[in-house]
C-alpha cells in the first residue's frame, strides 16, 4: 500500500440505519447519536509527513459515518531521543542536551514543511512548534531547580507527544477535517509514580468529559496526547513506555467508544512477533483473556493494561495496519460477542471497515 491519503472509495461503512442509534432526550424529542470510535495512531504510523497524512486519510474516511476521537503516540524514535536528553543531562551534559532539543524541534519543524500547508496554517502551527520548542529548552536550563529524576524524565518525554498532536491535527486539518490537538495532562489524573503513573480511571473521565464531549458534538476530531497524565497538583507523569495503547483504552473509555482501534504497522496480533517468527499466524478473534495473556508475555503490538479497562466495559478492541488498512485487524471481545461473530457471521467488521475487492465490507 502506498502512503498516499486513502480514497474515499475505499472507505465503506454501515449504512446510515446501521449506524445510527436514538438518543431521547426529556420532553419526547430525539436525535440520532452517531457511533463514536476512538483511533489510535502508533509512532510508526505518525513518522513523517507523507504517513501523517495518510493516516488522517483513514480519520477522514471515519468521520463520514461516525464520530472520532484520536489518541497518538510520539513519532517512532522520538521517545528515546528526550529520554537520551534527560540522561544527558542528569550526567550534566548540558551543551549537548541542548544541541539534542533543538533537533528534537528541527524534525518537527521539517514535518511541518512536508505537509505543505498553507502559509496562514504554516506560519501557526510553527508558532506552536516553536513554543514547544522553546519550553522544552526552559525545562533543560532550568531543569536541577525545578524537577529531578523520574519528574524530570516525564516532563521532557510528554513532548514527543506534544509535539506530534499538533502535527497530526495540522495534519487532519489539511485533509479536511476540523481538528484540535488536546493534552491529556489537561484531564488525565494519576498518581505520582513517575515513569509509571496509574491513572484515576474515573476522575479522568468526568474531567475529560468536559474536554471531549463537546467536540465530538461539534464535529471536530479531538487529538489526544498518548502516554502523559497529571498528578492533581499538576505535574506531569507518564504511564509507561508503549503505555499509548492504554492511553487510547482511557481515552475510549471517557468518550464511551463503540471501538478502540490500535493502528499500528502489522496486520493485527499474531501468535508470535510476525517481524521475527515466519511462523507466526495471524490470529482474527481473540477474547480480552488471550489478548491480556499475549499481551502480558511480551507481545509488543498491544500494551497489556488495555485489556482490563476493556473487558470491563465490554469495549470493542481492534488491531489494525495503518499501511495495509483493507485488512480486517484483529478484534478483541467478550466471548459473548466473539461467539456471536463466530457463529452468526464471519463478517464482523470494524465500524469503520475498508471495502475488500468485492466491493463489500471485509
Ligand atoms: P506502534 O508504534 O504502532 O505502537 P509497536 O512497535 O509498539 O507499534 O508494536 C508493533 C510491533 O509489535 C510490530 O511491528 C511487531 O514487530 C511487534 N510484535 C511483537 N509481538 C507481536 C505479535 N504477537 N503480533 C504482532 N506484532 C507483534
Ligand atoms: N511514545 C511513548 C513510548 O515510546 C508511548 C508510546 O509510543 O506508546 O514509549
Ligand atoms: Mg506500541
Amino acid at each position: 500500500m502506498s502512503l498516499e491519503n486513502v480514497p474515499e472509495e475505499l472507505a465503506a461503512e454501515r449504512s446510515p440505519a446501521e449506524l445510527h442509534e436514538r438518543v431521547h432526550y426529556p420532553g419526547g424529542a430525539s436525535k440520532p447519536r452517531r457511533n463514536v470510535v476512538a483511533f489510535k495512531f502508533g509512532g510508526s504510523s505518525l513518522l513523517g509527513a507523507d504517513r501523517m497524512l495518510h493516516a488522517a486519510g483513514l480519520v477522514r474516511a471515519a468521520t463520514r459515518a461516525s464520530s472520532v476521537t484520536v489518541v497518538v503516540s510520539a513519532m517512532k524514535g522520538v521517545t528515546d531521543h528526550l529520554l537520551s536528553i534527560a540522561r544527558a543531562l542528569a550526567d550534566g551534559k548540558l551543551v549537548h542536551a541542548r544541541r539534542e532539543a533543538e533537533l528534537v524541534l528541527l524534525l518537527h519543524l521539517d514535518v511541518l514543511h512536508n505537509l505543505q500547508l498553507s502559509e496562514h496554517d504554516d506560519l501557526r502551527v510553527r508558532r506552536e512548534l516553536q513554543l514547544l520548542g522553546r519550553d522544552l529548552l526552559q525545562e533543560i536550563l532550568v531543569h536541577g531547580s525545578v524537577a529531578t529524576g523520574a519528574e524530570l524524565f516525564d516532563r521532557l518525554a510528554s513532548f514527543g507527544e506534544r509535539f506530534s498532536a499538533r502535527l497530526f491535527a495540522a495534519a487532519l486539518e489539511e485533509s479536511g477535517v476540523p481538528a484540535v490537538p488536546v493534552t491529556s495532562s489537561d484531564f488525565v489524573l494519576t498518581c505520582n509514580t513517575f515513569r509509571d503513573a496509574q491513572p484515576h480511571l474515573e476522575k479522568s473521565k468526568q474531567r475529560g468529559r468536559d474536554v471531549l464531549l463537546p467536540l465530538l458534538e461539534a464535529g471536530i476530531v479531538a487529538v489526544v496526547t498518548g502516554f502523559i497524565g497529571a498528578t492533581p497538583d499538576g505535574r506531569i507523569t507518564t504511564l509507561g513506555r508503549n503505555s499509548s495503547d492504554f492511553s487510547g483504552a482511557i481515552i475510549a473509555h471517557v468518550v464511551d467508544a463503540d471501538e478502540l482501534v490500535i493502528w499500528t504497522d502489522v496486520d493485527g496480533i499474531y501468535t508470535a512477533n510476525p517481524n521475527e517468527s515466519a511462523e507466526a499466524r495471524l490470529l482474527h478473534e481473540l477474547s480480552y483473556d488471550e489478548a491480556h495473556a499475549l499481551a502480558a508475555s511480551g507481545a509488543k503490538v498491544l500494551h497489556a493494561k488495555v485489556l482490563p479497562l476493556a473487558a470491563k466495559t465490554e469495549m470493542v478492541v481492534w488491531v489494525r495496519n495503518t499501511f495495509n488498512p483493507q485488512a480486517r485487524g484483529t478484534r478483541i471481545g467478550t466471548q459473548r460477542s466473539l461467539q456471536d461473530s463466530r457463529t452468526a457471521s464471519k463478517d464482523s467488521v470494524p465500524i469503520c471497515s475498508i471495502s475488500t475487492q468485492q466491493g463489500g465490507a471485509a
